[in-house]
């Protein structure tokens, strides 16, 4: 297993028996985002002698509540760390032409270093095109082609934050890719190909599986490490899971259930559901597959606050570049 026994993880004995499964081991990613802001804390500094204030131009369009609140976790970060931030809010009924012009306006100034493109964007805004005219020395989410193709060719660039933040995960909890089968569950731009593509440059065996695949939980029993990338609650169940396997969660849902509630949640975070009358969940079914799997990240506290953390250290990265 990376980094983790199989036969440790189920307890196996002596005479070969196994006795009951161990709770899988929560790879925690606020430590990790900690480790990283700690780390960025020092280039900011350094960047701050030189004159140099790292900045972030962020674009909001629409008034999705959801959106808005990761804008605001966003620049909440940036304060944290002595970036500057700026947010440029555009109606939800904003054009292609009206989101491009700001996008212009950031790259033409140079105090700003990175710029971010929150999404979703309204359906009638061209994202392709917008992501197209990011400068990409400044495309610090890493969806302009330029930066894609970087990654592809395993050539220094800006790699989208999500899947970067899940291989700084895997690194901090002394999880090694190398030789291990990864499947990738999920196929996006954004998530689940360049999390294949990082894991491969990293030596994994990596499948990527999407809604076509056929037989799907044999290809994911495969997985020493399983990456879940598919946007539905509790999708990857236990079935799903090899023993002893790393269960990595991207999926970030709010459920309105209670029946859904009942089956994903237990204990306290069903308590707050009941009085709350939502809840977070990712796409893999924690109670259960935390009896199979050796390690796996909750949600909320796994994927999340990487995400956070990459995109503050791509900015930092960008401006130390210019
Ligand atoms: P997406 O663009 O909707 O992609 C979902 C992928 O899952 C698609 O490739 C789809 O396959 C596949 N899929 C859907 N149903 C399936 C099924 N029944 N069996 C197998 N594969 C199936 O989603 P995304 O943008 O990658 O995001 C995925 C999840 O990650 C979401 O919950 C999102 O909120 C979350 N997310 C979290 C963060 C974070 O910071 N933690 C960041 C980004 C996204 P097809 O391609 O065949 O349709």
């Amino acid at each position: 297993m990376a980094g983790l026994s199989a036969a440790s993880r189920w307890g196996a004995q002596s005479d070969g028996v196994r006795s009951a499964p161990v709770t899988a081991r929560l790879l925690d990613g606020a430590a990790t985002a900690q480790a990283i802001r700690e780390e960025l804390r020092g280039q900011v500094a350094a960047l701050s002698g030189r004159g140099v204030t790292p900045g972030l131009g962020v674009l909001l369009v629409g008034d999705d509540p959801a959106s808005a609140l990761y804008v605001r976790n966003k620049t909440r970060a940036c304060e944290e760390l002595g970036l500057h931030h700026e947010t440029v809010r555009l109606p939800a009924t904003a054009t292609t032409e009206d989101v491009a012009a700001e996008v212009r306006g950031f790259n033409a100034r140079p105090e700003i270093h990175g710029i971010l493109v929150q999404l979703p964007l309204p359906p009638q805004v061209d994202a392709e095109r917008v992501h197209g005219l990011v400068d990409p020395g400044k495309d610090v989410d890493g969806f302009h082609a330029e930066n894609v193709g970087r990654l592809v060719q395993k050539r220094p660039g800006f790699v989208a934050c999500t899947p970067a933040g899940v291989m700084e995960l895997l690194k901090h909890n002394g999880i090694a890719p190398s030789g291990q089968r990864a499947v990738v569950l999920g196929r996006s731009d954004i998530v689940g190909k360049p999390m294949a593509l990082l894991l491969l440059h990293a030596d994994a065996t990596v499948t990527i599986a999407h809604s076509r695949t056929r037989l799907l939980e044999s290809v994911t029993r495969e997985a020493d490490i399983l990456v879940a990338a598919v946007g539905k609650p509790g999708f990857v169940r236990a079935s799903h899971v090899k023993p002893g396997a790393i269960v990595i969660d991207v999926g970030i849902n709010r459920i309105q259930e209670p029946a859904q509630a009942e089956d994903l949640l237990e204990g306290k975070r069903l308590e707050a559901f009941r009085q709350k009358g939502s809840a977070l969940v990712g796409d893999v079914d924690f109670r259960r597959v935390r009896e199979v799997a050796a390690a796996i990240t909750p949600v909320p506290g796994g994927v999340g606050p990487l995400t956070i953390a990459l995109l503050m250290k791509n900015t930092v990265s960008a401006a130390a570049r210019r």
